[in-house]
């Protein structure tokens, strides 16, 4: 455990970017973190938490003190009063091998969410979510060092204000430092099958937690770019979510736009909004563009730097603008530095 200087964060972040950390340390144990908050403070630098750097867009230069989460460690608790295993595992655990552990221990209710790259602690920042289920469904609770106050926390889930992508931790970005979460997980398996792809395993005799699984990872596969082959995000943008009487004008001149009802508003695919455009498949000189198989997902082939990415996020955001007035909101956090201007 050493502090890094101008750390290098290229592979730290799934898009590939080029980046330099002005400070680097990796977070092993729990007991560290007061002391390196305490040394960020004094010396008047930026706080970030990094995780597997799956859901971020980095600027040339990050200034400030990046702690990187490897603190590993899962523990069964025993049960809630609705007979739920409690499960505690440290942040720095790789969100998918514990999907799979779950599964294999013959626990359901994260089956559904199944190769999210990431880790633990960087679950219920964005509240992370697929095929109908969202981590905050199944979570008990939310232990992090509150670098404001100085103090330990155990945060309930209905405290971490969970919505759609978002939570209490993405408002609050850097105030709190996940170190643990407790999962609530059942033994009596309810499946969730209503998106398309996973309607037809509701008539499967052999249905179960694992066949959930592996039929998600399997549909994953099929039209995401592994991070390891091609550099990328995942999605890049959020589906925006737009009144009715909005949805009732678009789909007048567009009838077959894909929304879904989403609390009292509708919710548009954003990548169906980009294919209508013509970009699905796309890309720049620098090799930046939109997945032939998703074109929600802004790949990297070519490591390009942040500003090629900008670019591109620029181009596609104008094109979509132009053609249903809609604005596309990034999903991956910024992370720059004072001399790199204001991104966000
Ligand atoms: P990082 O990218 O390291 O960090 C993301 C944010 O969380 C940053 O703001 C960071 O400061 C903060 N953070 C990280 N750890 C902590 C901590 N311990 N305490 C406090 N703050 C912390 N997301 C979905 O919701 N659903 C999907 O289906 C999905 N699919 C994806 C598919 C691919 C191929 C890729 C590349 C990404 C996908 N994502 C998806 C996005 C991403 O995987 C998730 O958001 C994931 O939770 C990010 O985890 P991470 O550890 O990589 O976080
Ligand atoms: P998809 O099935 O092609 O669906 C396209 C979009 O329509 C999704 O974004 C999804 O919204 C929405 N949708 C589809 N069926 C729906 C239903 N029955 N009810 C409500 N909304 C529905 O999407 P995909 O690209 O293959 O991704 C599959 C799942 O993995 C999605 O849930 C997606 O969010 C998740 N995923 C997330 C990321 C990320 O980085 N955030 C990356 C890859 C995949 P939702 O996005 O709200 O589910």
């Amino acid at each position: 455990m050493t502090l890094q200087h101008q750390a290098d964060l290229s592979k730290r972040n799934t898009l590939g970017v080029p980046s330099w950390a002005e400070h680097l340390i990796d977070i092993e144990q729990d007991d560290q973190i007061p002391g390196w908050v305490g040394w960020a403070q004094q010396n008047e630098l930026n706080i970030r938490v990094l995780g597997g750097g799956s859901n971020l867009l980095l600027d040339n230069r990050v200034d400030g003190l990046v702690l990187a989460m490897r603190t590993q460690g899962r523990q069964v608790l025993g049960q809630d009063d609705q007979g739920r295993t409690l499960w505690r595992l440290a942040a720095g655990e790789n969100w998918h091998e514990v999907v799979r552990a779950s599964v294999e221990a013959g626990l359901s209710g994260l089956e559904n969410l199944a190769l999210i790259p990431g880790s633990v602690g960087a679950a219920p920042i964005q509240n992370i979510g697929a095929y109908g289920v969202e981590v905050g469904d199944r979570l008990h609770d939310v232990e992090a060092y509150d670098c404001r106050t100085h103090q330990w926390v155990r945060l309930p889930a209905a405290q971490c204000e969970f919505g759609y992508r978002d939570s209490l931790f993405k408002r609050w970005e850097n105030r709190y430092i996940i170190t643990a979460v407790t999962l609530a997980l059942s033994t009596d398996f309810q499946p969730q099958l209503s998106y398309g792809p996973l309607q037809a395993l509701a008539h499967n005799p052999n249905l179960s937690a694992s066949l959930v699984m592996e039929t998600v990872i399997r549909l994953r596969q099929s039209k995401l770019p592994s991070p390891d082959v091609i550099p990328n995000a995942g999605s890049f943008f959020k589906n925006p979510q737009i009144d009715d009487a909005q949805f009732q004008r678009l789909k007048a001149d567009w009838p077959e736009l894909v929304a879904y009802p989403s609390d009292d508003e509708w919710k548009l695919a954003a990548g169906w909004l980009i294919d209508q455009c013509g970009l699905k498949g796309q890309a720049s000189d620098a090799g930046v563009g939109c997945y032939r198989e998703q074109a929600l997902v802004l790949i990297n082939p070519k490591r390009a730097e942040f500003l090629d990415v900008v670019t591109w996020q620029r181009l596609v955001q104008k094109a979509v603008a132009n053609r249903f007035g809609i604005v596309l909101e990034r999903e991956p956090r910024y992370w720059g530095s004072k001399g790199s201007g204001q991104f966000e």
